[in-house]
């Protein structure tokens, strides 16, 4: 069974830092009065939520110039003096100041090393399986890390997400089958994925592998394009594995007719989009929400290619 001590004290520590630190006590307030509306995607619950606090994250410049000219906000000597933390192995479990669920945390390294998911995906569905009730996430650095230059997962309480009700309405095409974990493409959605399914970590660490290994590499790109969803359902750990090609839709931006300031990151993909500006609030639609995962996302061809692969190599 997994220790319940970690939980524990992350629930201290979000009470004690929104009594200590006014600013993140503020944006949490304002959390609660933000605008949310529903949307139905093809049988998907999708949420889109009004967060005008988020503009800071949603435009953020991840170039490498814009990168090295700023202080890195996860490193602990730049983090702000009332910002406290949770050792946990090699990262540090912290409250997101800039809050998209009611409990956000940041999880970064304690190292400055960059925003790489190789080798890290065990530590992660660990990590869901001591956080139950939450869900552990990662964003590839073009895929909506506002910090791409150091290491760090979000997690978020899972009932905030639509994910896991998606997850019962898709079907299965299973892949790789043993009794210490499944992996399987997943049909039925408006947006495509993978899911790996396991009770025993490291296999679930071999499983990823297997499927990191036949995803695509976009030229330039350390890593294939991806977000990663995982929590923690019963005994087992889900993670949902939805592989990206592109960074942001066609009509991002701020000015221009049809422009929309939307950097889809893992919580989009989990079912919740946010919008900083209020007028692409209101615009955002069933129409949009497809046309938006049509673009980022894979679509059936690019799905059976990698099915292909992976099973040529077993
Ligand atoms: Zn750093």
């Amino acid at each position: 069974m997994a220790s319940k001590k970690l939980l524990h004290d992350v629930e201290k520590l979000i009470a004690s830092q929104l009594v200590e630190w006014p600013q993140a006590a503020d944006n949490y307030k304002a959390l609660a009065g933000v605008k949310v509306k529903t949307l139905d995607v093809d049988g998907m619950k999708v949420k889109v939520q009004f967060n005008p606090a988020r503009i800071v994250s949603s435009s953020a410049k991840v170039d490498a110039k814009s990168l090295k000219e700023r202080k890195c906000f996860l490193c602990e000597a730049n983090r702000p003096a009332v910002q406290s933390g949770i050792e946990w192995c090699d990262y540090v479990v912290l409250i997101n100041p800039f809050p998209i669920f009611p409990r956000h945390l940041t999880i970064p390294d304690r190292s400055h090393v960059d925003q790489l998911i190789k080798g890290r995906v065990a530590d992660m569905m660990r990590l869901a399986c001591e956080l139950e009730g939450y869900t552990v996430f990662y964003n590839g650095p073009k895929c909506g890390a506002s910090a791409p230059d150091h290491m760090h997962f979000q997690a978020g309480n899972s009932d905030f997400l639509t994910l896991a009700d998606a997850l019962k309405i898709s079907s299965r095409n299973p892949i790789i089958v043993d009794r210490r974990g499944n992996l399987s493409a997943l049909r039925g959605l408006p947006l495509n994925m993978f899911l790996i399914s396991a009770i025993d970590f490291e296999y679930g660490q071999k499983l990823f592998d297997r499927l990191y290994d036949a995803l695509p590499v976009p030229a330039g790109e350390a890593e294939p394009m991806m977000n990663l969803l995982c929590f923690k359902q019963g005994d087992t750990v889900n993670l949902a594995v939805i592989p990206r090609k592109r960074h942001r839709p066609s009509f991002y931006g701020t000015e221009g007719e049809g422009c929309m300031l939307l950097s889809p990151a893992s919580v989009d993909m989990g079912g919740v989009f946010i919008t900083p500006l209020e007028k692409d609030f209101k615009r955002m639609d069933a129409d949009l929400v497809r046309k938006i995962y049509d673009e980022l996302c894979l679509d059936l061809h690019d799905v059976a290619d990698i099915v292909d692969r992976l099973k040529s190599k077993m």
